[in-house]
Parts: C-alpha cells; sequence; structure tokens
C-alpha cells in the first residue's frame, strides 16, 4: 500500500457493520489511531440496522401502529449501551441529552405522521438520517476521550453537502458544497468525524444520498478535501468475485479499473455504492475496498490503471427483476406507444 504524502487528506469510511457495537467502535478508533496521515477524514454510517430501524419507525407511524414509541425507546437504549460502555459518566449524560433533543424532534416528526397517515419523502429523508448523527457524535466523543489524536472535529455533512435528486440519482452541486466544507476546516492537521449518508438540497432541505449512501460521502469528501486516497472498510476482505452470500468461495479481486468497479456495484455487487467511484475518477483518487475485521489484509484497489491480468474479475446478480416481453400489432408504425409504455412501466 501507498503512503500518501502525510500533509495530504486521507478519507477513511467504516460500513454499520464495523461501527456495530461499543467492540467495534473501539476496533474502528485503533485502525484511525494507526494511520500515519495527519489529516484524517473519518466517514461513518450509522450502528448496523439503525437506519433500517427508523426507516420502520416511520412505517409504523404511518400504519397507526404504536410500537414505533418503543421502537424508538430501543435504539435509544442501543446507543445507550454504546456509549455507556465507551464514555464516563459526564459524556455519556451529555451524548444522551442530546440523543434526547433529536428524539423529541422524531417525536412530534411521528407523532405528525401518525395523524396524517402519510411520512413522504422529506419525512424518510429527516429521520432516517439520524442514525449517522448518533454513531458519530458518540465516536468524536470516544475519540477525544481516548486521547491519541489531536484536533478532533465533529462535521454535519447537512451543513457541507449540497444535493439535488435528479433522474439519475444525487446530483452534488460542487462549488457550493466545497466553499461550505472549506470554511469549516480547522487551518492544520487534524482529525474530522463525518457524519454519512446525509446531505441537504439546494433549498436546505435534509436528504440523503440514498441506501449505502456513505460510500459516496466518502468520495464526495475525498474529492472536496483533494484526498490522495480513499479506504472504505467493511466486513469482508475486499471487492470479491461474487457474492459470498451466495458463492461462499468467492476469491478476493485484489484490483479493478475504476469503470470495472463502477460495473461491478451498478449490476448488484453490494459492498460499494455505484456512485462512489465517479468523484475519485476525474481526480484519480486511489479507493481501497477493506476488512476493519482483518485490516492487516491489503483488501482490494480500484484505480485507474491496476496492475491486472484477470480479463474476468467478477460475477454479480440482482433480484427481483421481471422481464416483461410486450409484443401486437399496436406496436407497428404507432406513433407514441413506445413513450406510453415506458412511461406506464
Ligand atoms: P457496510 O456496512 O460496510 O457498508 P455492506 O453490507 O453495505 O457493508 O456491504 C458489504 C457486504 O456486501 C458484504 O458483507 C457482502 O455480503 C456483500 N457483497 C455483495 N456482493 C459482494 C462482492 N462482490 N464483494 C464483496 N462483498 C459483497
Ligand atoms: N446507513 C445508510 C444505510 O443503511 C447508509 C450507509 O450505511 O451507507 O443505507
Ligand atoms: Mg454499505
Amino acid at each position: 500500500m501507498s503512503s500518501p504524502d502525510p500533509d495530504s487528506w486521507v478519507v477513511h469510511k467504516f460500513g454499520g457493520s464495523s461501527v456495530a457495537d461499543a467492540a467495534c467502535f473501539a476496533r474502528v478508533a485503533a485502525i484511525v489511531e494507526s494511520q500515519p496521515g495527519r489529516r484524517l477524514a473519518v466517514v461513518l454510517s450509522a450502528c448496523k440496522g439503525v437506519t433500517d430501524a427508523l426507516l420502520q419507525l416511520v412505517n409504523s407511524a404511518e400504519r397507526q401502529d404504536e410500537s414505533w414509541r418503543a421502537a424508538l425507546q430501543a435504539l435509544r437504549e442501543r446507543h445507550a449501551t454504546i456509549a455507556a460502555a465507551l464514555l464516563p459518566a459526564a459524556l455519556v449524560q451529555e451524548y444522551l441529552a442530546e440523543f434526547d433533543r433529536d428524539a423529541a424532534d422524531l417525536d412530534s416528526v411521528l407523532r405528525t405522521t401518525q395523524v396524517m397517515r402519510t411520512g413522504g419523502l422529506h419525512v424518510r429523508d429527516r429521520v432516517s438520517g439520524y442514525g449517522e448523527i448518533w454513531s458519530t457524535r458518540l465516536f468524536w466523543r470516544y475519540l477525544q476521550q481516548r486521547g491519541q489524536r489531536r484536533d478532533i472535529h465533529w462535521i454535519d455533512a447537512r451543513t457541507c453537502v449540497i444535493a439535488e435528486w435528479g433522474p439519475l440519482g444525487p446530483g452534488i452541486q460542487w462549488p457550493v458544497s466545497s466553499e461550505r466544507l472549506h470554511k469549516l476546516l480547522p487551518p492544520a492537521a487534524a482529525t474530522l468525524i463525518v457524519t454519512g449518508y446525509i446531505a441537504s438540497d439546494p433549498a436546505g432541505i435534509q436528504t440523503t444520498l440514498g441506501r449505502n449512501g456513505s460510500d459516496f460521502s466518502a468520495s464526495i469528501f475525498a474529492a472536496l478535501l483533494s484526498a490522495a486516497e480513499i479506504h472504505i472498510w467493511t466486513d469482508v476482505d475486499g471487492v470479491l468475485s461474487a457474492d459470498p452470500r451466495r458463492v461462499p468461495d468467492a476469491r478476493v479481486i485484489s484490483a479493478l479499473s475504476y469503470n470495472e468497479a463502477m460495473e461491478l456495484a451498478y449490476f448488484g455487487a453490494k459492498v460499494i455504492h455505484p456512485q462512489t467511484m465517479a468523484p475519485a475518477v476525474g481526480r484519480d483518487i486511489p479507493i481501497w475496498i477493506r476488512n476493519t475485521f482483518a485490516p492487516e489484509k491489503p483488501g482490494t484497489l480500484i484505480c485507474a490503471h491496476p496492475n491486472s491480468d484477470q480479463p474476468v474479475k467478477g460475477i454479480t446478480s440482482i433480484d427481483e427483476v421481471a422481464l416483461v416481453n410486450i409484443e401486437g400489432a399496436g406496436m407497428i408504425g404507432v406513433p407514441g406507444t413506445a413513450h406510453r409504455l415506458f412511461g406506464a412501466l
């Protein structure tokens, strides 16, 4: 693995499975502290399963099912347990006081949802984004408490990443995002703890980068910081030649081009969000996919010109896809048929 200039930014992203419980937070902190660079941006996902649980709160409220109250309490318990295992009592109190302010907001949103019987997109975006706020606030305090790195700053990506959703997914407004982030940046060496997944739209309303979007957050921050490298830490040894849940003896691919990685991701390799590669390609930033639970392993390198002679890199699959075959005389020479057909689909 290369050693970038110690003054360059390096972005490390840890997925939900890497921050599932207190032992995971300790593992992630040790990885962060072992990094040689002086400028690190650490992007975190929500703790494993939390985004799903938050979306479930909205579903329950829409169904008039009061169980969202107990489920919200269970989310508090889960974060309180991790905080209690990692932080001294005063910091646990501080963390939970912030959590309770969020929970009060959530309570209002969910009560309204229950009355209205519908949440809508803005409500889902707002509610599902709390997981990243909770995981990063906890990790930020924990890393400070360990005392190995100095100048640790919490960055709420909603204040600097501006994304507008279009038919092709979230589009980043680069100039304004860059201007906002650079206003927040400390001048010298620093460790930034950054919320993955969330952003704001141009009107200032909270949005997300889509499910699994923290990978994309990592490359957005890498581009904004002109980072030297991106490391995506997950729960497998790298990009594998097939989905390991279907093919247990799938092998790690040592190197992939940006195009190959994009293709695998678009066609179902869940290990990386398909939009992650785009900000890295233009700036030639290498992306490493690595295992949080086996940090000594080399992982997969995704870059412009990988050193590999493997013609076939991997196989992917997508579930629940239907092939619709439509035929008939009405299709021949009738203008607008295809338009109406695709419109209906
Ligand atoms: P994270 O929580 O780190 O974001 P994800 O669950 O989003 O992790 O992605 C990692 C998972 O992707 C792995 O646990 C694995 O089951 C799955 N996966 C599917 N296809 C592949 C593949 N080709 N290579 C590696 N992992 C894959
Ligand atoms: N927490 C978000 C999700 O579960 C984003 C991410 O993990 O990448 O989709
Ligand atoms: Mg993921």
